[in-house]
């Protein structure tokens, strides 16, 4: 029999690319639209991972489309700290407009995530001339070195690639079904002033509003609400990592804005524009211009392409009202996922949770306990995928799978797909 057409691809791929590089599935894309994708084999797939929390706006959005080919027939890079372009500044002053905290903002644009933590540091340095930094257990933020070090996950990601960068600590984050409380949290942090550093060494904590490659736990409000404090207290920059939480994806514009707490400076990537590589660091004006002329750039940052996208991202974002489309899928998916997890005939699931559409579940060795389950896990995201719909897990323990569906999903392919995850639970049982 013929090798499909995945399957010669993907021995291409094994002879060609480093193992370094895992992709998730054996698949590989030949189109997609919205909410669907379609393999080089001609299988349709619903797509709940929306390329890790990228598509908010759903897959070749034809207003994103339409803005990016225009931008083709215009130009397609000059390099910013070469030629500027009217693109970019356009696409600070909606972000500046949209900064989760009060007082002036200033907008600076990057390629990656990663990209945007590192320069997030670099920013905060500059302006406190301190060291050090704060991340937390589970965090992700990025694989380049400093973002690595920032990660509080060894395996993969800092193994076989150390040393990280010195001045990078960890406390624990709040999870309620790993036993860690608000209160462990800072305790440790108070610890950590003790022992480790002095807080007049730190320049800034990093924190995502929702953990997301962790396992979309929440931080909860006392805890932001604390660390506020004790940035005030120290003069330290409170660092908001919105890549996978922003543009919509928890009911918000931005995840800390549940918290009614105000960070120093957003670090945002991912769904900012629409399936095209942009990131960026919104911040206070005062700390945005630490940094010397020429201390911060790339020469792909901020490509016109990509905020010709971003600014078609966030029309369609207000126009669609995706913020209020986020929170109604959360509510139904949240509640699909809750009776699910009281039938029988299914894998035992638990901690049905997130904010907005950020919603995630733990898979779990019996109803009622807490015991993670990695391997069920895996053979539920294998069973979704043969059945026609693309998975994501993630977690501490990899026993959580994770939903990014494109808010722009419609009813019928959303309901689609819970059933078919409903389906894929029912058959590894
Ligand atoms: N920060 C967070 C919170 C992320 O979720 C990610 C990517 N999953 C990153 C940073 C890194 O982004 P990138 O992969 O674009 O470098």
């Amino acid at each position: 029999m013929a090798l499909s057409h995945n399957a010669v691809l993907q021995a291409r791929r094994a002879a060609a690319l480093p193992r370094g590089l895992a992709s998730a599935f054996p698949v590989f894309a030949a189109r997609a639209d919205n909410s669907e994708l379609w393999d080089t084999n001609g299988c349709r797939f619903i797509d709940f991972a929306g390329g890790i929390a990228v598509l908010n706006t759903g897959h070749r959005h034809p207003a994103v489309l339409t803005a990016v080919q225009a931008q083709l027939a215009a130009y397609t890079h000059t390099a910013f700290q070469v030629i500027p372009y009217e693109p970019y500044v356009a696409l600070c002053e909606r972000l500046n407009d949209l900064a989760p905290f009060s007082g002036d903002a200033k907008t600076i644009l990057f390629s990656t995530g990663a990209e945007a933590v590192e320069n997030a540091v670099k920013i905060a340095r500059a302006h406190t001339r301190r060291s050090d930094v704060i991340g937390f257990t589970g965090g992700f933020h990025g694989r380049t070195l400093m973002a690595s070090a920032l990660t509080g996950k060894i395996a993969p990601y800092k193994k076989k690639f150390g040393p990280m960068p010195p001045g990078v600590w960890h406390v624990p984050f709040p999870v309620p079904q790993y036993e860690v409380s608000v209160a462990d949290t800072l305790d440790a942090i108070d610890h950590l002033f003790r022992a480790d550093v002095d807080p007049a060494n730190v320049a800034a904590i990093v924190i995502e509003p929702v953990q997301g490659e962790g396992g979309f736990h929440p931080a909860p409000v006392e805890l932001l609400t604390s660390l506020r404090h004790i940035c005030d207290e120290h003069a330290i920059v409170l660092i908001a990592d919105e890549v996978q939480t922003g543009f919509g994806r928890t009911g918000k514009m931005f995840g800390i804005e549940h918290s009614g707490v105000e960070p120093d400076l957003v670090t945002i990537a991912k769904s900012l524009a629409g399936g095209f590589p942009l990131s960026g660091v919104i911040g206070r004006s005062e700390i945005m211009d630490a940094p010397e002329p020429g201390g911060l750039g790339g020469t792909y940052a901020g490509s016109p392409i990509a905020c010709a996208a971003a600014l078609a991202v966030l029309n369609v974002i207000d126009d669609e009202k995706l913020l209020e489309r986020s929170n109604a899928i959360g509510v139904l998916v949240r509640s699909e996922l809750t009776r699910i997890a009281q039938r029988n005939g299914v894998v035992p699931i638990g901690y049905v949770r997130g904010p907005g559409a950020m919603v995630a579940f733990d898979v779990l060795k019996a109803r009622g306990r807490t015991d993670p389950d990695p391997d069920t896990t895996k053979r539920v995201l294998q069973a979704a995928l043969e059945s026609g719909l693309i998975l994501l897990a993630c977690g501490l323990h990899a026993n959580t799978i994770r939903l990014l569906m494109p808010l722009t999903i419609p009813d019928t392919v959303l309901a689609e797909g819970l059933a078919k995850l409903e389906n894929a639970l029912a058959t590894v049982r």
